[in-house]
């Protein structure tokens, strides 16, 4: 396992996925019972941009840097719009010292990765099971969630997990698959995996990332996923209720999609709160300029 989520932290990728998270958690949020969480690949929970090994990329600085510059514009569309309000509060309560009007985002300096996010919004009867596989990373992400009496954290294999703790007692929640797709077969892999753990658990909202980086692997994957059933939802009867279930949201910001790079973000949500579309598909938009991208590419659709 070489993957270190540090090189990567707050970059537009992560900005993309995260705020998809938090509006998948808001939706959970309306209702009083309480909700679980189960992160598979969870990751250092939260990320000092000033590492050494953020620094040498510098990806936030295309990605959450960037996000933060037009939000601190009086007026820009970041600063009002209320997909990205959630996302901006935990930032601020992590980063008391930023002053969220100032352009250079000075004192802007933790990254909430999924954990910390997660936790930051759960209420007192939510639950967060996250898991991470890294030896070092996980001890990391016991230390970071130390100030989260509602986050239980395993060092164990997510996809095991998905097994041993689905279906929660909760019985509302969602599970977030975050691999760091090291394995050349992980796409291919998923789809059977996603539909095991849907059986273990219908009524449990499922978001899986995934890298824009070769189409024809994507197509392949869209399929596999139509194939295990996922894509349309069905009565007790086994009678179709004509309805897909499976959302597909791609932001793409590089025109050519190259296999030596990653060209945008993928997220599949199986069992999509009914307004996470509408979402999405603000923005996308908003998110394109505010991140000053070179080709404002992407869908939102349903498999
Ligand atoms: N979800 C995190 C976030 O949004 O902040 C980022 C996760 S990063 C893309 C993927 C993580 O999965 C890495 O920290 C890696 O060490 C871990 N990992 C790799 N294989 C794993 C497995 N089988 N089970 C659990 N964690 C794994």
């Amino acid at each position: 396992m070489n993957y270190r989520h540090i090189y990567h932290a707050g970059n537009r990728c992560d900005v993309v996925k995260h705020l998809a998270l938090t509006l998948v958690l808001a939706y959970l949020c309306v209702k009083e019972a309480g909700f679980c969480v189960l992160d598979t690949h969870a990751g250092c929970g939260r990320y000092d941009l000033e590492d050494a090994r953020a620094a040498k990329t510098a990806e936030a600085r295309e990605g959450i840097l960037s996000l933060l510059k037009a939000s601190a514009m009086q007026g820009q569309e970041p600063q009002r719009s209320e997909e990205l309000k959630d996302y901006l509060d935990v930032l601020q309560r992590l980063n008391p010292g930023w002053n969220p009007a100032d352009p250079e985002a000075t004192g802007f300096r933790l990254y909430p990765g999924s954990p910390c996010l997660t936790a930051s919004l759960l209420r007192p009867q939510d639950r967060l099971v996250a898991c991470e596989l890294h030896e070092e990373d996980a001890a990391e992400l016991k230390r970071n969630m130390r100030g989260f009496p509602q986050a239980q954290i395993h060092a164990r294999d997510g996809y095991q997990a998905l097994r041993a703790f689905l279906p929660p007692p909760e019985k509302r929640g969602m599970v977030l698959i975050d691999p760091p797709y090291e394995d050349a077969e992980e796409l291919e892999k998923l789809p059977g995996i996603l539909a095991e753990a849907w059986k273990r658990w219908p009524q449990g909202i499922y978001m899986l990332w995934y890298p824009v980086k070769e189409r024809p692997a994507i197509w392949r994957f869209h399929e596999a996923l139509r194939g295990h059933g996922l894509a349309s939802s069905f009565d007790e009867a086994g009678k179709s209720q004509g309805e897909s279930k499976l959302l597909c949201a791609e932001f793409v910001y590089h025109e050519e999609i190259r296999s030596d790079r990653l060209n945008g973000s993928g997220l599949i949500v199986l069992n999509p709160p009914w307004q996470l579309a509408d979402s999405l598909r603000k923005l996308f938009p908003l998110l394109h300029k505010a991140l000053g991208t070179d080709h404002a590419g992407g869908s939102v659709s349903f498999l």
